[in-house]
């Protein structure tokens, strides 16, 4: 057809399945096995009471819930911007700051939809390979280039980069805006948000899809100079001026408040615990486990696909994610679950691998 001709046509990112039913054991997307703060479910019975105010536009800045984040990290208001999931955020991010003939950076193995964002904007890019052992080598990154994004601990490798060379990246590209994706941030390594006082181009982006177990809810956020900030906010706002409901910003107030701050170190310790345990037990069956500061474990094992293991498993109703990609197609991503989710992760695995 001559109309097709006209159209953008963009190949999309594939998420994670999200399977419906009972008795599936879900380990492929990330999320917290266990339920958010108790003040959310406050705030959810608060949203019903108050249901006549659904026939208002939500607050287009969100002010509830900025104030919040800004409160609960010691850092302005106008340092902080709000969207729907850290997809939203990293998208807006993208069409703000990525505006150059030079490319934009990022590693070879990294969140796919990177490529994805890059591609629909048409920003040129450039894809930086991991070293052998997929670390990330910061050098690599001092190079002519019209902006870099580097998730921090990185998907789907689970490692982390530490500070110094996250500053080294940063001061060494004064010339154009660095984001660090931190959806991981608080199963391990040191957050970058306490450097965004002092280079106006760096911004931090972070979930609470992942460590305050919304991802339901759609909330994310980045942090950074008050000038960064309202460049994203003048974007938005062509766009859209009411991404966040007012049902998403009042459960994100909630959850960032600090009065849920201890539930929420009891569930991240949990999840700790879980993951050193389960990178125990993997690597007892033969299992290669990456030193992961996430809530998941990237493994590879040395006498079996991959990919046999991940459709075997899902046979027996455990979802793990396998990634068909260069580089990493022996590996699988495997989701921190409950202690007890795990243990039938480790049954099955010895029946599979039997
Ligand atoms: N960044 C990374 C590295 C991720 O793995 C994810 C989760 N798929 C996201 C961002 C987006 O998460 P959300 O939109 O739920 O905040």
């Amino acid at each position: 057809m001559a109309w097709e001709e006209n159209i953008h046509k963009v190949v999309p990112y594939v998420p994670g399945e999200q399977p419906v039913g009972t008795n599936i054991i879900k380990l492929n997307t990330n999320e917290n096995p266990y339920p958010p703060a108790p003040g959310v479910a406050d705030a959810l019975r608060g949203i019903a009471d108050e249901y006549d105010l659904m026939r208002r536009y939500p607050d287009p800045d969100a002010r509830d819930l900025t104030k919040a984040l800004a409160d609960y990290y010691g850092i302005e208001d106008e340092q902080v911007f709000v969207g729907v999931g850290s997809d939203d955020v990293l998208a807006m991010s993208f069409l703000t700051f990525f505006d150059s003939d030079k490319p934009l950076l990022f590693p070879d193995i990294t969140y796919s939809f990177y490529e994805v964002w890059a591609k629909l904007f048409r920003i040129p890019n450039k894809r930086i390979p991991l070293r052998d052992d997929f670390t990330i080598d910061p050098d690599a990154y001092l190079i002519p280039n019209g902006g870099i994004v580097i998730a921090n601990p990185n998907a789907p490798t689970s490692l982390a980069l530490d500070l110094d060379s996250i500053e080294k990246i940063v001061s060494g590209n004064p010339d154009s805006v660095v984001i660090i994706d931190e959806a991981y941030i608080d199963f391990g390594g040191e957050s970058a948000l306490p450097l965004i006082d002092r280079y106006d181009n760096l911004l931090v982006v972070q979930t609470f899809s992942k460590s305050r177990s919304m991802a339901g809810a759609r909330i994310g956020m980045a942090f950074g100079s008050a000038k960064l900030i309202s460049y994203l906010k003048d974007v938005k706002f062509s766009i859209n001026s009411y991404t966040m409901s007012r049902d998403a910003i009042r459960i994100g107030t909630a959850a960032a408040s600090l009065a849920d701050e201890n539930y929420f170190k009891e569930v991240t310790d949990r999840i700790l615990k879980t993951r050193e345990e389960a990178a125990g037990r993997l690597t007892e069956m033969g299992f290669d486990v990456a030193h992961s500061a996430t809530n998941f474990l990237f493994v590879t094992h040395p006498d079996m696909k991959a990919s046999d293991i991940y459709s075997a498993l899902k046979e027996k109703n455990i979802y793990v994610r396998y990634f068909n990609l260069p580089r990493i197609d022996d590996h699988l991503r495997i989701t921190i679950g409950t202690p007890e989710e795990m243990e039938e992760l480790y049954k099955a695995l010895q029946e599979v691998m039997k």
